[in-house]
């Protein structure tokens, strides 16, 4: 299936039309990558968002996690991944503690 193949240079992605806004994924990010943005017309008034791709570690704990197989990581043989950075985890603090909503969204 397409979605579950990876775009290329690509480390993470989300199936949008999957996504039920839980925000897990967001709250197991160690790096920040991830937060949620407002949009008014899904049932849960919110959306999952790459919001900082460059960093991702690809732990795989998002897709681990995730109830709804919405998010996927790609293979480590196919894409070099950040490395954690304290940015990285002050990010990550910063987002869990805006409610697991995109910094300044
Ligand atoms: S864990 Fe899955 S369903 Fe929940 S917000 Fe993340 S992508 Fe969406
Ligand atoms: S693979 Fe890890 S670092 Fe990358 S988005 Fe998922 S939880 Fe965050």
């Amino acid at each position: 299936m397409s979605l579950v193949t990876a775009p290329s240079n690509t480390p993470v992605w989300v199936n949008v039309s999957r996504c039920k806004a839980c925000d897990i994924c967001v709250s197991m990010c160690p790096a920040g990558v991830l937060g949620m943005i407002p949009a008014p017309n899904s049932t849960l008034g919110s959306m999952i968002e790459v919001v900082v791709p460059e960093a991702c570690i690809g732990c795989k704990d998002c897709e681990l996690h995730c109830p709804d197989f919405a998010i996927f990581v790609a293979d480590r043989t196919e894409f070099k991944f950040a490395k954690l950075s304290d940015g990285a985890k002050e990010r990550s603090q910063a987002v869990k503690q805006n409610k697991f909503r995109k910094l300044g969204a």
